[in-house]
């Protein structure tokens, strides 16, 4: 029997841990974003402009891409990235079924179909065997996403697009700063889409996003897309959007992007804690690859009795939350391609087992330790058959 919530909270210590703490990250950079800000409302460049032109070329050199193109957001990133290489109606594009709904969402937009797969049991990531048997005369592209922070198999996706003439465009929404095989995320694809939402590792204060690229020609299309498709100015050579970024972003961004390698390193530190803590509890712990540079979005544990524990973490002040409760190919909104349940067992499993735990980079030693210790209460306390019968998958 779990212990009773208020039994949980007399046993555990007060303290709050939040899954993510933004007002601590605030403020360590309030003073030089509020001197950043005022430098964009001195000169009026609201939209696009020196900022942005700057960050773009050092988001770019982070991600080992020779082009940045600031967009609105990473959905709009994902989303000019299909409409610039012409994907459309008739087209299909391969993404994996447990991700954010904007990687496939997107596909669907332009008028093309997404195709499904499944993702593999310990990193979450697209599985590149079910990649190949997914390919057909139709697909144009896939979109590999970088869960929660540690790229995907990115030797054998790139091995398949170049066999099959494909185009990859890498969702590293979760990932900027991580690498595979000592190659930054953002470097393989013939371009990629972050994202700076406000919960993302370098994040904004609202909406924004970059897609990065080495190909010189599909940057400048970029450029023009991402501003209705106008060169020059009211002549319009394709159907572009408005996706453009901010002034104000572009220059929060700046600030924060000098400290991102610190704070990566904070919740690398965070990971190697709750991994050494942990490696004896009943629940399931996140696989980081040799060949990968983990960021850390997330720190995604497997539970079976997931729904159990998140309520008792809630109980005893700790925040959590399950990225994602159901995979793509089962929402209501993508009936129409007439997947059923089973199609993608691994990530149909995953989502009624994962559960990620705060990491974020401010995170006090103290507050980690309550974490872990909640974990472990939840864990003495639970039925020690269903425990025990955990680890050993
Ligand atoms: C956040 C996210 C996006 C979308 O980014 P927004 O900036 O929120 O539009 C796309 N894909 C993945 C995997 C994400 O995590």
């Amino acid at each position: 029997m779990l212990l009773p919530r208020e039994e949980a909270t007399a046993i555990l210590s007060p303290m709050k841990v939040p899954l993510l703490d933004l007002a601590a990250q605030y403020h360590e950079v309030e003073t030089e974003v509020r001197a950043a800000i005022d430098r964009v409302l001195d000169t009026r460049h609201y939209v696009l402009g020196p900022e942005v032109v700057a960050l773009e070329q050092e988001v770019a050199a982070v991600c080992g891409a020779r082009h940045g193109i600031g967009v609105s957001s990473g959905t709009d990133a994902i989303l000019a990235a299909l409409m610039a290489l012409g994907i459309g109606p008739g087209d299909e594009v391969i993404v994996p079924t447990f991700t954010f709904f904007a990687t496939a969402g997107c596909v669907a937009r332009v008028g093309a179909t997404p195709v499904f797969v499944d993702v593999l049991p310990d990193t979450f990531n697209i599985d590149p065997a079910a990649i190949a048997r997914a390919i057909t005369e139709r697909t144009k592209a896939i979109i590999p996403v970088h869960l929660y922070g540690q790229c995907a198999d990115m030797k054998r996706i790139m091995a398949l697009a170049v066999r099959h003439g494909l185009a990859v465009i890498e969702d590293a929404a979760q990932s900027i700063g991580a690498s595979y095989e000592g190659r930054p995320a953002g470097s393989f694809g013939v371009a990629a889409a972050l994202s700076f939402y406000p919960t993302k590792n370098l994040s904004a204060m609202g909406d924004a996003g970059m897609v990065v690229t080495n190909d010189d020609a599909l940057a400048e299309k970029l450029r023009f897309m991402r501003d209705h498709g106008q060169n020059p100015r009211y002549y319009y050579h394709f159907i572009g959007g408005n996706f453009r970024l901010d002034g104000i972003q572009g220059a929060v961004l700046r600030v924060k992007l000098k400290r991102l390698a610190g704070w990566t390193a904070a919740r690398q530190r965070h990971a190697a804690r709750y991994d050494r803590e942990l490696a004896d509890a009943s629940v399931v712990l996140p696989v980081t690859l040799a060949e990968c540079g983990h960021v850390y979005h997330q720190y995604t544990i497997r539970s079976r009795r997931r729904d159990a524990l998140q309520s008792f973490l809630a109980g005893a002040g700790v925040g959590s939350g399950v990225y994602y409760p159901l995979p793509l190919h089962l929402q209501p909104c993508f009936e129409y391609l007439g997947y059923a349940k089973g199609a993608c067992p691994v990530a149909e499993q995953a989502a009624g087992e994962v559960l990620s735990l705060p990491i974020y980079s401010e995170m006090s030693d103290e507050q980690q330790g309550h974490v872990i210790e909640s974990i472990r209460v939840f864990e003495r306390s639970g039925s020690g058959v269903a425990a025990r019968g955990e680890s050993g998958r």
